[in-house]
């Protein structure tokens, strides 16, 4: 098979993940490649305009990337309170791929877009390069550490790893779903009605001052409810097709943007022909949200539907299982570890697979990831990092959030890059070596000894 090239450091797939991966292994000194099956850069938080971090971002390179992007004036880093707790502001989809872009050629690191991995390289227990498959067909790719950041684990899976997927029992994942982004809406004009009408709204937040101009409300507005007018608009004839019965909204970076949250296809993700099926079963439901809010709540007589998220919102497909398993009881509990590479604050957000529901579990100050969840068990020269993080399907409803996966893509980055320094496998670096440069980016680890989070910063 053809070489596409060696290096020390093999990152697949270039969500917030394994860019944040790929950044600091590259800024190490590790010859660095991230491998991309699609064409855009960012996965879910670009292309799927994930662009609200739950919980805090305190340090690493994801916290860099959000302040870089405050500097083009496409985000709002400074921290924000919702009912679960603390968040780091929201930003532009766009801008933060222009940052993201910025950061990863000034680190040196690599980058191979449209080339899906398809296989692995294997000696023995331990991977050592992927095949990827692109327009020129077959390559092979070497990497002394590869790193898993797919989501859906493909890497490992190929490598013969054990993966669990869903709930317990039904083995139900988490439902799909894709935002979609309206210009044009008229905010002054929304907030009326919605301070008309409390009894439709669950939450709102608003900005706190000048509340007269649409650009008031970039990025502070957000909004979820309106079960009773959808119920009305049912009762009065509107053909309702969303298997939801609540919607959530928040604004964007333009002046009169919108960011819905409502549609919701149930279903394995890793099936193609469901896949395939969600994507058009998500638009024919976004326009009609979209036709629900026009007629149906103030300030979107001259709303523009702008774009349905171009990457499909898939929140849960395989979690592989590694040295250590993330449990629920751990998330309720704060746990802390000893071996934890970052102190997650994301509340167990749940939509509930099979239901309607969405649930929302505080975590209290929050718990830390151990190290061991990134270890693929019975494999070497493998991490795992970001959504296919070893966690319970109900600890997952936490790990998912971007700032915890961010977390492990940087823990990722740093113990693939140590291991190629000392020629080992990622398994025998030091904890406390990672852990001490995790410290250093400003990353609460979530250990015995330490450590809350400061919420003012
Ligand atoms: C609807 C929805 C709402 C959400 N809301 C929030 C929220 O409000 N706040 C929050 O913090 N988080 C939220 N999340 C979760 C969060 O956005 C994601 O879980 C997180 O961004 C995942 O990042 P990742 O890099 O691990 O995965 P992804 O972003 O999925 O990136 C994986 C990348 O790998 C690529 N890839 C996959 N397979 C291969 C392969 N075989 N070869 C090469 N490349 C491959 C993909 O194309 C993709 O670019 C939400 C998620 C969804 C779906």
């Amino acid at each position: 098979m053809k070489l596409f090239g060696n290096y020390d450091v093999v990152v697949v797939g270039a969500g917030m993940t394994g860019v944040v991966s790929g950044i600091v292994a590259a800024r190490r000194g590790a010859r660095t490649l991230v491998v991309e099956s699609s064409g855009l850069i960012g996965g879910l938080v670009t292309g799927g305009r994930l662009t609200k971090p739950t919980g805090l971002v305190q340090g690493g390179v994801y916290r860099e990337l959000i302040d870089r992007a405050v500097g083009y004036g496409g985000a709002d880093a400074a921290p924000q309170r919702s009912y679960w707790g603390a968040y780091t502001g929201v930003f532009d989809a766009e801008v933060m791929q222009r940052v993201i872009i910025e950061a990863l050629e000034e680190s040196g690191a690599e980058l191979l877009l449209f080339a899906s991995v398809t296989d692995v390289v294997r000696d023995g227990n331990r991977v050592s390069g992927v095949v990827v498959q692109t327009k020129a067909g077959p390559e092979l790719v070497t990497g002394t550490v590869v790193i898993d950041a797919t989501g859906d684990g493909d890497v490992a899976t190929l490598a013969g790893a054990e993966f669990m997927i869903g709930r317990d029992g039904d083995g139900h994942m988490q439902p799909m779903t894709s935002y979609f982004r309206i210009l044009n809406v008229d905010f002054p004009a929304l907030v009326a009605d919605l301070k008309d009408h409390p009894e439709d709204v669950a939450e709102l937040v608003l900005p706190d001052s000048g509340r007269d101009r649409n650009e008031s409300y970039a990025l502070t507005f957000f909004m979820t409810g309106l079960s009773p007018r959808i119920k009305r608009a049912q009762e009065e004839g509107f053909n309702w097709i969303v298997p939801r019965d609540n919607l959530t909204v928040k604004a964007g970076m333009l002046p009169g943007e919108i960011n819905v949250n409502v549609t919701r296809v149930q279903g394995n993700a890793l099936d193609p022909r469901v896949r395939s099926q969600a994507v058009i079963e998500i638009r024919k439901q976004a326009y009609c949200a979209f036709d629900f809010l026009k007629q149906y709540l103030g300030g979107f007589e001259n709303a523009i539907l702008l774009d349905v998220a171009p990457v499909l919102g898939v929140r849960e497909t395989r979690r592989i299982r590694g040295d250590y398993v993330l449990t629920e009881d751990d998330v309720r509990n704060e746990a802390r570890f000893d071996d934890a590479i970052g102190l997650c604050n994301a509340p167990m957000d749940i939509h509930e697979p099979g239901g309607n529901r969405a649930i929302m579990i505080n975590v209290g100050s929050g718990y830390g990831i151990p190290f061991r969840c990134l270890l693929p068990a019975d494999l070497e020269g493998l991490l795992i990092a970001g959504r296919c993080l070893s966690v319970d399907h109900m600890a997952f409803a936490s790990t998912r959030n971007t700032p915890a996966c961010a977390l492990t893509g940087q823990a990722a980055g740093i113990a693939a890059a140590e291991a190629v320094s000392n020629g080992v496998s990622p398994r025998a670096v030091p904890v406390a070596k990672i852990q001490a440069e995790l410290t250093a980016a400003g990353i609460v680890l979530g250990t015995h000894t330490t450590d809350f989070l400061d919420e003012t910063s």
